[in-house]
């Protein structure tokens, strides 16, 4: 659901989840239901469209496709630890019959294991699910949902091919609600084509008013391979100017903040106590198993993507079925893993922990990361934080022990991460 990429400081009275320490084995689940009833002009996900007419509850694509799916769920090692928690995306999980998604959640709790208390995230569309299906759905064990907003203007919605209407999220919130799922979290995109300040300032206060747990605001990212693609050159009209999209990005931060919510990442808003501890995983460079199509996994350092079609996806857990179970493809190297941690631990408002950096990749390695951002801690887009939670000056060479945590500032650093990513990378990739 989320076909965009997401383009966040925050002190330490930030309340963040705890800490769990890295041990390769994964304790949360990314569960892919590709089927969406058309595609979406932004969207390159992999998904397989259903049409209008379909009737979701006989339609042997979706019960085909879960029997796979269950299938590779059952054929996985099991490593070690029941799952803390497990996030359907898609595609548009809401088109999931109740009795396919409580097939999905009885094999991997019946696989696995699911702890009491395990967070279980689902996306949603407006438009796509009754309040028996939500209860249904809840009665499995979901209890996050993410509504997949992304503008509250019909003609904004019309120009994504979006098949909802504004009428349809405010019905959707009054069903959530009502069956009682209280952690709800909306997603909004901004960059849009056509889109305006005053668009974007109308969808943030709407989406305020609604008073959910959780945002996420992506910036438009015009993938070559979509409809927007074909139609649209990213940085002409009727694409909003960088200038624009950039003062998007710093009303989002103000608006929010103003509105009690925490930039806890770079696209991501929350209420103190309600930040995605799935999307966490991902930010932290945990692990994680990844089950259906297009699905990406992290598991003992192995990093796989999915097949992104249907029969592909299919023919692969054939294969993996004969094979035993077991993916074989490189683990990932030292550098991989230092830079994924960084381009990751940045996007979080606490960005990266210099000791567990230093425990992990060496005094020399953290020192050359520090050389590096200080040219951008004269910019005031990255920023040191000392044991006591103040800024320490960067500019001084002996600071360098004083320093607990390297972050990006909020909003500027958050900005211009792109950049500080892209030198961190040249860095550690042409030595
Ligand atoms: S609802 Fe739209 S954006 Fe989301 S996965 Fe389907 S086609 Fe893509």
């Amino acid at each position: 659901m989320k076909g965009v990429l997401s383009s966040t400081e925050v002190f330490f009275s930030l309340e963040k989840p705890e800490k769990v320490a890295e041990t390769g084995v994964p304790s949360s689940a990314y569960v892919h239901i590709p089927f969406c009833r058309r595609r979406c002009y932004y969207c390159d996900f992999p998904i397989s469209v259903l049409g209008d007419r379909v009737n979701i509850h006989t339609s042997t694509s979706i019960e085909q496709y879960i029997e796979v799916l269950c299938q590779e769920i059952q054929i996985t090692p099991i490593l070690g630890q029941p799952l803390e928690t497990i996030f359907f995306g898609g595609g548009t999980p809401s088109l999931l019959p109740v009795r396919q998604l409580e097939r999905i959640l009885e094999t991997i709790d019946k696989h696995f294991g699911i702890t009491p208390g395990a967070e279980i995230s689902m996306e949603v569309d407006p438009g796509t699910f009754s309040r028996e299906q939500l209860q249904g759905y809840q009665k499995a064990g979901v209890n996050r949902v993410s509504l997949g907003v992304q503008a509250f203007q019909d003609e904004l919605l019309g120009v994504c091919g979006r098949s909802h209407s504004s009428k349809d999220i405010f019905t959707a919130v009054d069903l959530i609600r009502q069956v009682g799922i209280s952690n709800l979290s909306l997603d909004l995109i901004s960059g849009l084509p056509h889109q305006t300040l005053a668009q974007w300032q109308y969808s943030l206060e709407a989406a305020i008013a609604i008073a959910p747990n959780h945002i996420s605001c992506y910036d438009l990212v015009v993938e070559p391979v979509t409809a927007f693609g074909r139609q649209y050159q990213p940085g002409e009209k009727p694409l909003p100017t960088d200038e624009v999209t950039a003062q998007m990005y710093r009303l989002a931060q103000q608006k929010l903040e103003s509105a009690g919510y925490e930039h806890y990442e770079i696209s991501n808003y929350a209420q103190p106590g309600y930040q995605c501890r799935h999307n966490r995983v991902y930010w932290e460079n945990r692990s994680y198993y990844g089950f259906g199509m297009g699905a990406a996994s992290y598991v003992q350092r192995q990093r796989f993507t999915r097949p992104r079609t249907r029969r592909e996806y299919c023919a692969w857990v054939q294969q993996l079925t004969e094979a035993g179970g077991a993916i074989d493809c490189p683990k990932d190297t030292a550098t991989d893993v230092l830079l994924e941690t960084l381009m990751l631990g940045l996007r979080l408002a606490e960005g990266v922990n210099l000791s567990e950096m230093i425990q992990q990749f060496g005094q020399r390695t953290v020192k050359d990361i520090w050389t590096c951002l200080q040219a951008y801690s004269h910019q005031g887009w990255v920023e040191a934080i000392g044991a006591d939670g103040k800024p320490v000056d960067m500019g001084e060479a002996e600071n360098f022990s004083a320093v607990e945590r390297l972050r990006l500032t909020d909003p500027e650093g958050f900005l211009f991460s792109n950049t500080v990513l892209a030198a961190l990378f040249n860095l550690f990739t042409k030595k």
